[in-house]
């Protein structure tokens, strides 16, 4: 532990002694990197090397609780640690890379890149190859095919080249390219691309007259370009080359689309962040080099493939049916024209698995019935599948340092109870159609549907999902606060109202947009998805851009105007049940989603008016057993509406989860009785915790019976 300060020290003292810290930081990585190699050392067994979700989650966990003992924020240190075991599990699977070609961490490479220093492609090259970065040597190169041609003659060990952008799509010409060149792909790397806009100095936005870029970055920030009218956007042929450009013109007026790294690399200010369309934007490139490398079976590999298919009917479904016999998982597939035979199509197919696996070598020796071109690019380590996504720590089980009593603990991944649906009593599918709803019955499709919220997976799974955040967004303050409590407590996703159902007018109708830009902030600053309801036909698009989930509230859910504009958009969607609506109401209801296009539809028991008064509605718990006999739809409960006072949530809650829903949506508040909206049946903080913990505890004993 250092020394303690003593007020006043000089501000150059307390630099030296942040550099000296920081020293001691990095010294303390190395050493952890050197344990790590004797760990991988002392493995032997393929199960040694099967990465450990669990083992993963129980050590942030743990990290998580020290930090906070120690004063530290539980967000800061899972962030850190989420690096800090991502490049422990890099250097084990180099290990096992190395173990299979040996020699060749020691060996010099020679890496090229489209662009030049600074772009992002430059930045996936270094990320791909840090643990060889020593003997690694960088080079830009003007167009992708010399990138190529560079590898296959030899000037070139590997070349790095984008392949898909998750906003701007495919890029096509490196698609033909790796169609046309015998080269391998072995390796894929994922970037996050924060654009942002660069300028000589500090300068109002409005002042900025020409915007130089790439033409992918210029289409990626399309919506943001659109809101400076006056000025003219320039394509350039790269992010870095732009920002050299406005520095070496030296005119205020002028600003350029890059990287946060191109901008510091050249002195210049940013004007603005993440300007992206899309927030979550990221860029995924391939390594490809002239033989094809092979992979240890231990370590999580995709495969890609190139093929035609022969000119007869269902040729391709037999194609695809040989992947799902074989149950490889398809994770892109692509089609570009054949060249030079007008209105055919070469594939593209990524799928899930190593060529060295004989389920994934059947399946291509298989593929050759039906087609008449194929060519294995290679397999590689996978980054973007589930097995590759870094582990997020139980939250709940570390106490806070700020609270006095520890919450009990609950888990991130809170299980769900499972229960049987009776399958003799599903109504057939001629009942169904007389009430209204086809698609949205179990007669159609047996199994249950599975909802994805970004990572969080609603229905079918095993995951008991909850929403969870205030009735209404207030403040900044106030939406931060409940962020970081949902996820401090486990839940998987942040709720909050910006426009308003108010019974009467002169209540408190909601933040708006603007409210909205606060949800969304929060739930960024701490990776939560958000839900929020939308009340007008003319704001879905809109808020569809924004908002992870579309809310449809109680009073609107036939308001079919609404249904049939919420039916168009790719967003999941949250259909709560009318409190004067009947259980196939509410499914009759949800088919206006389901036909007009929209499959990702959430139904939300929250209460249903009856003769009692005792709570604000009576939580129908029957409906719960009910819909899931009914329908495929993943069934949601929302305790806080139906109780309307805070001491029935928690019972209410734990009723939802015996009777077999897939989640919950509740209400807290920092102060509940100083609440714009719903005060009386907002959940206290403390409140919220011991819900989690409830539910935890219900969850698990019920699996355990
Ligand atoms: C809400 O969830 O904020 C809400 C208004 O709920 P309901 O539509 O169920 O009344
Ligand atoms: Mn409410």
């Amino acid at each position: 532990m250092s020394d303690p300060i003593d007020p006043p020290a000089p501000l150059d003292d307390l630099r030296k002694r942040l550099d000296h810290i920081d020293r001691a930081l990095l010294e303390a990585l190395a050493r952890r990197r050197e344990v790590v190699e004797h760990v991988i050392r002392t493995k032997e067994t393929k199960a040694d090397f099967v990465r450990d979700q669990d083992r993963e989650e129980a050590l942030l966990t743990e990290r998580v609780s020290l930090g906070r003992e120690l004063g530290l924020d539980g967000y800061f240190v899972t962030k850190i640690f989420q690096q800090v075991l991502d490049n422990s599990l890099r250097i084990q699977r180099d290990h096992l890379v190395a173990e299979q070609n040996p020699g060749v961490e020691h060996e010099a490479i020679r890496i090229g890149y489209r662009g030049t220093e600074g772009t992002y492609s430059h930045e996936a090259a270094r990320k791909h190859f840090a643990s060889r970065v020593e003997h690694a040597f960088f080079r830009g190169y003007s167009t992708f095919r010399e990138l190529m041609e560079g590898v296959q003659a030899g000037g070139l060990d590997f070349a790095i080249v984008p392949i898909e952008n998750t906003t701007a799509g495919s890029i096509n010409e490196v698609y033909d390219l790796l169609g046309r060149f015998p080269l391998s792909v072995i390796g894929e790397e994922v970037l996050p691309i924060d654009h942002c806009l660069v300028a000589l100095e500090e300068v109002p936005l409005g002042n900025i007259r020409r915007i130089y870029s790439h033409q992918l970055a210029i289409a990626q920030c399309g919506d943001f370009l659109a809101g400076l009218p006056g000025c003219t956007v320039e394509s350039y042929p790269d992010t870095a080359m732009a920002v050299e450009r406005i520095k070496r013109a030296n005119d205020l007026s002028q600003a350029a689309i890059a990287s946060e790294e191109a901008a510091r690399a050249h002195g210049l200010q940013i004007l603005k962040r993440r300007i992206s369309n899309r927030r979550e934007n990221y860029t995924r490139f391939m390594v490809v080099a002239r033989e094809a490398m092979h992979y240890d079976a231990r370590i999580p590999c995709k495969t890609s493939l190139i093929l035609a298919t022969k000119h007869e009917e269902g040729a391709l479904v037999r194609c695809l049916n040989t992947l799902a016999d074989h149950h490889l998982n398809l994770t892109k597939l692509e089609s570009r024209p054949r060249p030079n035979v007008p209105w055919e199509y070469l594939f593209y197919i990524d799928i899930e698995g190593n060529v060295a696996d004989p389920e994934v070598s059947t399946a291509i020796d298989e593929l050759s019935r039906d087609v008449s071109f194929l060519k294995v690019l290679g397999s590689y380590p996978a980054s973007t599948t589930e097995s590759a996504r870094p582990s997020v720590p139980k939250p709940g089980a570390a106490p806070d340092s700020s609270s006095t009593e520890a919450p009990p603990a609950a888990t991130a991944r809170t299980r769900k109870a499972k229960l049987p649906v009776s399958r003799e009593t599903t109504p057939p599918l001629d009942v169904a159609i007389k009430k209204g709803y086809k698609l949205a019955s179990r007669a159609h499709r047996a199994s249950d549907s599975v909802v994805r919220i970004g990572d969080v997976q609603v229905g079918g799974g095993e995951e008991f999902v909850v929403m969870a955040g205030p009735c209404s967004v207030e403040s900044w303050e106030q939406v931060r606060a409940c962020a970081e409590l949902v996820r401090d407590q486990g839940g998987q996703v942040l709720r909050g109202g910006v426009f308003k159902p108010r019974t009467s007018t002169y209540s408190f109708q909601g933040l708006g947009y603007e409210g909205l830009d606060l949800l969304v902030r929060a739930g960024e600053e701490f990776d939560l998805p958000v839900v929020t309801e939308v009340m007008h036909p003319a704001d879905v698009q809109r808020v569809a851009e924004d908002a992870s989930v579309l809310q449809v509230g109680a009073r609107n859910m036939q308001n079919f105007a609404l249904l049939r504009e919420i039916g168009q958009v790719d967003r999941p969607v949250l259909l709560k049940r009318g409190p004067m609506s009947s259980i196939d109401e509410l499914l009759a209801a949800s088919e206006y989603l389901l036909a007009a296009g929209n499959h990702q539809v959430m139904l939300c028991e929250r209460g249903i008016r009856t003769f009692e008064t005792a709570t604000r509605f009576t939580l129908d718990v029957g409906a719960i057993p009910v819909l899931k006999e009914r329908t495929h739809l993943p069934v949601i409960v929302d305790p806080s509406h139906a109780a309307g006072v805070r001491q029935y949530v928690i019972p209410l809650a734990e009723a939802a989860v015996a009777a077999g829903a897939d989640g919950i949506i509740v209400e807290f508040h920092p102060a509940p009785e100083q609440a714009l909206s719903d005060g009386p049946q907002a959940l206290t903080f403390e409140g919220f915790g011991d819900l989690m913990a409830r539910i935890h505890h219900l969850t698990e004993a019920l699996r355990s019976d």
